[in-house]
């Protein structure tokens, strides 16, 4: 980067404000809050907005280009959401204001309940969680309230497939659940076989991720859910890879017992960098007493509908406060209504069909472990650039050059090498023809130069991270060349 930084713009007296002379006597502040020295930078107005648009345009988003990011479902944002969500009547609103001042805003809560609920088959919805994780939290606790009430304190165990995403295991421990891990069959479903000897009269439930996170969908679903409610146990679907099934399978009528959404993955809403998001549950009728207090209620009077807030009876508690993440769900909803129902089946038959292209596209040049009809997204692997001493992470970053956000690699752990893409419904198929020849270019590369593909990115500000450190020692502030010495 050849531009200066900030910091290497100051100069002693540049100013970017001209403080007026003051018209009140000068005080002295106390010497105790005053230091020597304060070394900001010393610059115009002009040289902060062009450090700080520079910084902006070294950012990749989802507005930029493809996001293939397996399982996460980097989708489009449609500009209308964000039309919808600054209407001064949501986005000025106050979560203390009376429930008769905000009758727009609950009744468009309202009917996002029973959109989520009719899209997935169940009977009940909590908007509240902020994210998937937290979703998840919801329903395990809801597991846990439930089979307290029926007095059953036999069950410790919550029976997760090895291919599941890592929050699955995480939150059963969490609710204070002993994790069972069950093998994948070679056709990448739970192997039944081993899950029947898993489970008994100390099963609370079993979480699923379906469709799974190898990117297909359990042919043994049915099956799996009998399984469960045979041995008195409840299932609960991870449903953040709804993208694949949108008005084609409702989990619900399988006979999962719960389910989260992920709304910033399915239905469009802003996300990266951490949130917000907002991670709705549905539940069986039989659950709905559990769910989170309070629930939006609907009354019919004779002046037409209303809506207010009511406790939940037997309610595991509050998981947010006020009502979830309000201007996320708002995107969610305008989503949801401008899609419709058949607008919402061709959003998955599209992210469906993309990653299959992808998938017919690459498949001579990289390995594909599990050789089916994928879903909304395909699993590759570099095994066979591995052989060449290229790794994944190596054709990751070689991506990155060819002015592609990567795919997510080495997840889901039990494939070698795992390379997952998910290009979503709302790529062109110019787009995803140019990821197709970077891909085989890179695969090439990987043949003919594999140095070229080992000391990738080359284009970048910045080359290959230390990942660990960055995470755990992140260096976010410029110093001064003296004092940066560690
Ligand atoms: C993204 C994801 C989650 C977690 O969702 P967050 O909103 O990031 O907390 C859980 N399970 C699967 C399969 C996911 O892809």
């Amino acid at each position: 980067m050849a531009e200066p930084l900030l910091f290497e713009m100051s100069r002693p007296e540049r100013k970017g404000v001209p403080v007026p002379q003051s018209d009140v006597p000068e005080q002295a502040l106390p010497a105790e809050l005053c230091r020597d020295s304060l070394p900001l930078p010393e610059v115009a107005e002009r040289d902060v907005v062009k450090h700080f648009t520079r910084l902006s345009q070294l950012n990749y988003g989802i507005d930029l280009g493809l996001y293939p990011l397996g399982s996460c479902t980097m989708k489009y944002n449609p500009r209308i959401n964000e039309d919808a969500a600054r209407q001064p009547g949501f986005a000025m609103i106050h979560p203390y204001q009376p429930a008769e001042t905000v009758q727009g805003a609950l009744e468009l809560l309202y009917e996002l309940q029973g959109y989520l609920a009719e899209i997935s088959g169940f009977d009940a919805v909590t908007l509240q969680p902020a994210a998937g994780a937290h979703g998840e939290l919801t329903g395990i606790l809801v597991v846990r309230a439930y089979h307290e009430s029926r007095g059953d304190s036999a069950r410790t165990k919550v029976i997760v497939p090895d291919s599941a995403h890592g929050t699955n295991p995480a939150t059963a421990a969490m609710a204070g659940y002993q994790v069972i891990t069950v093998p994948s069959n070679a056709r990448g479903n739970v192997d039944l076989e081993a899950l029947r000897k898993v489970v008994g009269p100390d099963t609370a439930a079993m979480m699923i991720t379906n469709p799974n996170t190898l990117g297909l969908y359990d042919e043994g679903a049915s099956e799996l859910v009998e399984i469960i409610h045979e041995a008195g146990g409840l299932v609960y679907n991870d449903g953040a890879n709804f993208n694949a099934i949108l008005g084609i399978v409702k989990p619900g009528e399988i006979g999962f017992d719960i389910m989260h959404y992920n709304v910033h993955k399915t239905f469009s809403t802003p996300h990266g960098g951490g949130g917000p998001g907002a991670g709705p549950v549905g539940v069986k009728a039989h659950l709905a007493r559990f769910l989170p207090t309070p629930t939006v209620v609907k009354d019919e009077t004779d002046a037409g509908p209303t809506y207010r807030l009511e406790p939940v009876p037997d309610s595991i508690g509050k998981l947010h406060a006020f009502w979830g993440n309000f201007g996320v769900l708002v995107r969610a909803y305008t989503y949801i209504i401008a899609n419709g129902d058949t607008g919402l089946r061709a959003v998955s038959e599209h992210a469906v069909l993309n990653a299959n292209y992808i998938r017919a596209k690459l498949s001579d040049v990289y390995a594909v472990p599990i050789d089916r009809i994928n879903m909304h997204e395909c699993l590759l692997s570099g095994s066979r650039q591995k052989k060449l001493g290229v790794r994944t992470l190596d054709i990751a970053k070689r991506l990155i050059d060819k002015g592609f956000y990567p795919p997510t690699v080495y997840f889901p752990l039990i494939i070698d090498e795992a390379l997952l893409i998910e290009p979503t419904e709302t790529e062109t198929v110019e787009t995803l023809d140019s990821f197709i020849a970077a891909m085989r270019e890179i695969a090439r590369e990987a043949e003919e130069q594999p140095e070229e593909v080992k000391s990738a990115p080359h284009h970048t500000p910045v080359r290959r991270l230390d990942e660990a450190t960055a995470a755990r020692r992140p260096n976010l502030r410029w110093q001064p060349p003296e004092q940066a010495a560690d």
